[in-house]
């Protein structure tokens, strides 16, 4: 008999006929022999409507009484399910997170769960009986007993973390679309369901993906290595898979606040190769990585800063043995990019072989911005400089001296204690081989994105730390960061420009806080420029194959669309470009990957 957890969001039980249609599905899935644990949400907009009427009485509701409110929600929507079972005849408990025991932080309207007790779990279901769990609640032991939520959207983390603390055999998850679809369907309508997606992928798309899946969900369900799956309530259709890796062994206890960072990587197979001063305009990734690509070699990072005047650099990385064929790419093309042949000082290749790059990867970096700062600062007291910097959803990546790299290594792994055991490449365990999936998954565009940028920062061990230490203090997420390639000499100092984007509503305040930081450190310049989009292509098939990043840059090429700034990870690509592009560069990019099908998606208002 197989133990499954059922989870129905808001539009699956937003009426009562919706609520009677759950209970028949619950019984069919008994009846197919399952004992049964099913999470519901607050029955449809329910929890908007209160915090309207929270509103209502007040400019700003304390978060303890929010939480007081919220989670009454959920509670009418295990009664009424509870009831329903009953009267179809199945026995069934309902039960709030407090009566389950799902202990976490007492951090109200946000609170992560430290465990989740399963004695009366186990009771119930030893009883035969469906057991109905509110989801999205919890309760605080360290105080007071305090009811808190876990953050909007909550309830799928609850069904995840149900699932692991029960070990049972899978977790399904009912929505109103039919799984995870290769991109947003109210912009692209051609967008086809996936019908699977590895959790690191999944992560990845977080702006895709985090309407149907809660982020913290899925790495619960990477971590715990919990088979997840995503489907509709309103069909049988199969659903996505969301695949795990084999999980390294984990306590329940500290559920989710393992450690943010599970890998420490070091790669010193790398050569540098940087573009600068090239043209800013449409077309020159899309050539640069064309002609690399039909050369049949592989590039592991890009990453291409912002434009000063209207110059840019590209910079890339390779194995070592191809630097030669890379570099000779980069120099054939270069004279072609100065606009005036005579002017020497304009594109220049720039090849540098004593390079390594360390990155540090793990799920629970998300919303945790002080991971990336305690990395630059874990390499600033090493006086380790950090040559380029790239990031993205799950990892941050730094190219470094080689001759600092074992240092690196050693002084990264204390840091964030991961033993040197556990410093498999993160693919190694996955049980998706790269060779027989597609290389682009998904295609997301993010428009709540500001970028800043940070001139004429001193080159020298420690400003990133101090720049991104700063933001982490006042809790604001840093998502791309790019530090330029070119220095500027000022005033005999060499100098780097850095740019980074965060959530739109932060730019004003990351600003004013850069500006304290920037008279203390003799930096240029503040700017932030909030009329931008970032759109990405996530696919752990991308790994070991060229020619992706030039598919990619092409398709924007032809649909003339300038590229600002690009940042690269293993299974991801992504590029800043101006936001009323974005969506033109959304349907050409997802349509030049093949993605493009002809199922109708049905997508509810
Ligand atoms: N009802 C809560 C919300 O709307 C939790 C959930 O549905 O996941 O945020
Ligand atoms: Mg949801």
């Amino acid at each position: 008999m197989a133990l499954v957890v059922q989870k129905y969001g808001g539009t699956s039980v937003g009426s009562t006929e919706r609520i009677k249609a759950v209970a028949q599905r619950v019984i069919k899935t008994v009846q197919q022999g399952n004992s049964l644990v099913v999470v519901v949400s607050a029955m449809g907009k329910t929890t908007d409507t209160l915090v309207n009427l929270a509103k209502e009485v007040s400019t700003s509701p304390c978060r303890r009484e929010m939480d007081m409110l919220l989670s009454t929600g959920e509670q009418v929507s295990i009664a009424l399910l509870s009831m329903a079972l009953k009267e179809m005849g199945q026995s069934a408990v309902s039960l709030t997170g407090a009566q389950v025991g799902i202990v976490t932080e007492a951090e109200h309207s946000r609170a992560r769960i430290l465990q989740i007790k399963t004695d009366r779990l186990e009771k119930h279901l030893n009883q035969g009986e469906v057991v109905v769990v509110a989801g999205f609640q919890g309760i605080s032991t360290s105080e007071d007993l305090e009811i808190t939520t876990l953050g909007r959207g909550g309830s799928d983390t609850s069904a995840v973390a149900l699932a692991v603390s029960l070990k049972a055999n899978r977790c399904e998850i009912y929505t109103d679309v039919p799984g995870i679809l290769t991109t947003d369907p109210r912009i692209v309508p051609e967008a086809q369901l996936m019908e699977e997606i590895t959790a690191d992928e999944m992560l990845e798309l977080a702006s895709l993906g985090a309407k149907v899946l809660h982020p913290r969900a899925v790495e619960i369900a990477r971590n715990y290595g919990m088979p997840l799956v995503v489907l509709s309530s309103w069909s049988d259709n199969p659903g996505t898979k969301v695949v795990s890796p084999l999980p390294k062994p984990r306590s329940l206890t500290g559920l989710e606040i393992t450690k943010a960072v599970d890998g420490v990587e070091l790669d010193n197979d790398q050569a540098k190769v940087a573009l600068l001063r090239i043209p800013d305009s449409p077309g020159i990734a899309a050539r640069l990585f064309n002609e690399i690509a039909q050369q049949n070699l592989d590039v592991d990072l890009i990453i291409q800063s912002i434009h000063e005047g209207n110059l840019n650099d590209i910079a890339f990385t390779v194995v070592k043995k191809v630097i030669k064929q890379a570099e000779a790419v980069a120099e054939a093309i270069a004279p072609s990019l100065r606009s005036d042949p005579t002017q020497l000082d304009e594109a220049e290749v720039m090849v540098d072989k004593r390079v390594a790059k360390v990155e540090i990867s793990g799920a629970g970096m998300i919303g945790r911005p002080g991971i990336a700062a305690k990395m630059f600062r874990t390499l600033a007291t090493e006086g380790i400089n950090i040559e380029m910097i790239s990031t993205s959803e799950v990892k941050v990546s730094c190219v470094i001296d080689e001759a600092d790299c074992d240092r690196a290594l050693s002084s990264l792994c204390q840091a964030f204690e991961v033993d040197s055991s556990s410093l498999a490449s993160s693919t190694e365990n996955n049980p998706i081989n790269p060779d027989n999936i597609p290389a682009v998954r998904g295609v997301a565009l993010d428009h709540n994105q500001a970028r800043l940028a940070l001139r004429h920062v001193p080159d020298r061990p420690g400003m990133a730390a101090k720049i991104f230490g700063l933001l982490a203090e006042k809790n604001i997420s840093v998502d791309m960061i790019i530090q330029s390639q070119r220095c500027h000499i000022l005033n005999d100092v060499p100098t780097r420009d850095v740019a980074f984007t965060v959530a739109q509503a932060d730019g004003e305040t990351a600003k004013q806080a850069l500006e304290e930081l920037v008279k203390d450190l003799d930096c240029g310049e503040v700017s932030v420029d909030s009329a931008i989009a970032k759109i990405s292509i996530v696919g752990a098939g991308m790994i070991g194959k060229p020619g992706v990043a030039a598919k990619f840059f092409t398709a924007l090429a032809q649909e003339q669309i300038n590229i600002q700034m690009i940042a690269t990870s293993e299974i991801k690509i992504s590029c800043v470009v101006a936001e009323d592009e974005g969506i033109k560069a959304l349907k050409a990019v997802h349509d030049a990957f093949n993605l493009a099908g002809d199922l109708e998606v049905e997508v509810p208002a």
